[in-house]
């Protein structure tokens, strides 16, 4: 059975790259997912395809990571022999509550490893929800787009939001291979779901040169990279159009650029993003 988990893990993704492609790009490459998801489902055995289509029509993530003995999608907690038989992986799994499919990832999976906010602390607005000062860099060191998300996940690990660099560079890297998230203005939206834990973290670095960041030349000057827990992926899609409007703006993408320093750069952020984002 677990090559047909990978099977659903690779077509959630791929489903839910489209629904991203649909929502904050152009279009143009709807036809390619759409016959790669076709090619996919092709390949699920017959009842875990007529299982799949049916939560499909309920929602678009239809595959649930187990998370500290829990369904990572709706947060039931499973019972014991349940937590066995997902990572045993021999029948598919469904959740008692939310009735996705659960899966067990046994390698390094990049972990959110933040603090969770104590009752007592000021509840945190707009963009400072999910990213913070340390998560800036206004002067990107490398001119690759390997370079850029590794430079942005690092400072994830150092500071202590995601574990695991590496794994993140790779998730990313591998999203970037199905379709770039360079959405033009010069921006681009490299991201890892899966990213369980804890909450959506934003990173920003800006290269004062900009860089080739994908195979149809596009130049970049502006990346945000985030690190997105599977639910969190319909509210990830409203930052991105949210991050989109703000700087559409020619002024709010020169602010970014001439930021000088982390502090600058956060506040150029903030203040950007203050209407759009609550
Ligand atoms: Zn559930």
């Amino acid at each position: 059975m677990k090559n047909q988990i990978n099977l659903l893990n690779q077509l959630q993704e791929l489903v839910l790259t489209r629904d991203e492609h649909h929502a904050t790009g152009d279009g143009s490459h709807m036809d390619e997912l759409d016959g790669f998801i076709d090619d996919l489902v092709s390949r699920l055995a017959p009842e875990v395809r007529s299982l799949y289509q049916r939560l499909y029509k309920k929602d678009h993530i239809v595959m649930s990571p187990m998370n500290n003995g829990c369904c990572a999608i709706c947060g039931m907690r499973l019972p014991i022999s349940q937590v066995q038989a997902v990572k045993q992986a021999r029948q598919i799994q469904n959740c008692p509550s939310c009735a996705r499919m659960l899966f067990f990832e046994e390698d390094e999976a990049p972990r959110w490893i933040g603090e969770k906010t104590s009752r007592t602390e000021p509840r945190k607005s707009g963009v400072g929800r999910f990213s913070a000062e340390e998560l800036m860099i206004p002067d990107l060191k490398g001119s690759s787009t390997e370079s850029a998300i590794r430079e942005l996940a690092c400072a994830m690990e150092a500071n202590r939001f995601v574990s695991s660099a590496d794994a993140l560079v790779a998730g990313a890297l591998r999203r970037e291979s199905v379709l770039s998230t360079a959405l033009g203005d010069g921006i681009a939206f490299p991201h890892v779901r899966g990213v369980e834990g804890g909450g959506l973290t934003l990173a920003l670095g800006v290269s004062k040169k900009g860089f080739v960041f994908d195979d149809s030349g596009e130049r970049v000057n502006i990346v945000f990279f985030s690190a997105i827990p599977t639910a969190a992926s319909p509210f990830y899609l409203r930052l991105v159009k949210c991050l989109s409007e703000a700087f559409c703006k020619e002024e709010n993408r020169k602010a970014l650029v001439a930021a000088k320093t982390q502090a600058d750069l956060w506040k150029t952020l903030t203040k950007a993003t203050r209407y759009t984002i609550r």
